[in-house]
């Protein structure tokens, strides 16, 4: 059986740039970066080198990465920081969204429970908040607006550069997620008015564990725990070289590709829209078509539960998600679908395929091929749906 991994925004394979980058430095680049003989030194080289080739791809400054050991622990990092900052100035208001990833929401909620407010910008039901929405929202007490760039589950991506826009007006420090645009979309911090960024090594077929914080000059950066002088003081530890260098080696080949790379990432991704919506009854696309991630297709199919649906796509050979990863196996319908607006009992039939360029055309046939059988299939065994269609044609509609 074949296997068509349609997974990407939980993780990607990585690619041999990384493979090899981590493989020559686990082989070859042995020294503590701190070292200052010859041999340390080499490692202090590489580690500038991926600071240097991340940045390039920001266009930030090479002093304004710091490694962190993924996107959790850069977004805890920003927004913690931002509310310590706030804290010392009697700020205690935070901006973000409903949809968030768990990462900035869970934190913001901890910070809820220690004394702060938090503003969730409701979502429209396409999946979109405003820059209008952000100015609206902003107190004299706001000390923080944290949005995602392109949401994890169903692909939208926001007016960064006009809410960065609204913030620096504001003088208010903006942090985004950007874990799934980054090597997916084209960024740049200083044109986009990003003060704080957020990124993850395996999100652009790079390894697992690694991510960066971009923090903007000039910002106060507090440190999250007590060591040596490793990442400028601010996050101690001897540094994940070989980690560091693939994630380096593959958000490089990510850009240098990108416009390649979304081009047809994207034709796939609308070739399945297309193959299904038409097809399947009682289906729908979350998410916005305009303003979407190039790999992502988000559907909700009534009558069926995501969760069936996955493992019967499996025993197709086909791996797809039900939201994001984090809340897979949970049985609550995902908080990011609730925020669309959608009924609990539509937002259980969800179905995330997640795209890259290792994926093919004839992948994409295959899914539109089997994935009405599946659901037909499902549909045949689900009271739900015995319920939908008797419904249906007590009202007459067809
Ligand atoms: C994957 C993801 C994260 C978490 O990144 P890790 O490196 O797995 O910690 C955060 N935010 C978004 C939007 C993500 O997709």
């Amino acid at each position: 059986m074949k296997t068509v991994y349609v997974d990407n925004a939980a993780t990607t394979a990585m690619c041999p740039e990384a493979i090899k980058a981590m493989t020559d430095c686990m082989s070859g680049v042995y020294g503590n970066a701190s070292s200052l003989h010859h041999i340390g030194q080499e490692a202090a080289e590489v580690l500038f080198q991926a600071r240097q080739d991340i940045a390039d791809c920001l266009n930030a400054d090479v002093n304004e990465i710091y490694f962190t050991s993924g996107g959790t622990e850069a977004d805890n990092w920003a927004i913690r920081n931002a509310a310590r900052l706030g804290s010392k100035k009697n700020k205690n208001h935070i901006i973000s969204t409903a949809f968030e990833h768990h990462a900035v929401l869970h934190t913001l909620k901890k910070l809820e429970k220690e004394g702060f407010e938090v503003t969730y910008l409701e979502v429209s039901a396409d999946g979109y908040v405003t820059p209008e929405q952000v100015e609206n929202a902003i107190k004299a007490e706001t000390c923080l607006v944290t949005i995602m760039y392109a949401n994890n589950e169903i692909g939208t991506v926001q007016p960064v550069k006009e809410i960065g826009q609204v913030c620096r007006e504001k003088g208010i420090l903006f942090h985004t997620d950007a874990v799934q645009a980054v090597g997916h979309i084209a960024i740049d911090v200083n044109e986009q008015n990003i003060d704080m960024l957020s990124l993850s090594g395996h999100k652009f077929h790079g390894p697992k564990g690694v991510g960066a914080l971009y923090c903007k000059k000039g910002i106060s950066l507090l440190g999250i725990m007590q060591g040596g002088a490793q990442e400028k003081n601010k996050r101690p530890g001897t540094e994940n070289l070989p980690a560091v260098a693939g994630m380096a080696a593959a958000l490089k080949k990510a850009c240098a590709e990108l416009d390649k790379n979304s081009a047809y990432i994207s034709s796939l991704r609308d070739k399945i829209i297309d193959g299904i919506l038409p097809v399947v009854p009682r289906a729908r696309l979350n998410g916005g078509r305009d303003a979407r991630l190039p790999g992502n297709v988000s559907f909700c199919f009534e009558g069926i539960e995501g969760e069936s649906l996955l493992l019967y796509l499996d025993l197709k050979g086909i791996c797809g998600s039900s939201g994001s990863a984090c809340t897979s196996g949970s049985l609550d319908p995902s908080h990011v679908l609730l925020a669309l607006g959608l009924p609990h009992e539509i937002a259980h039939g969800s179905l995330r395929i997640s795209l890259s360029e290792y994926n093919t055309m004839e992948e994409a046939e295959y899914i539109i091929e089997e994935l009405p059988k599946v659901v037909n299939r499902l549909r045949d065994m689900s009271p739900v749906w015995e319920r939908i269609m008797k419904e249906e044609s007590e009202n007459g509609i067809q």
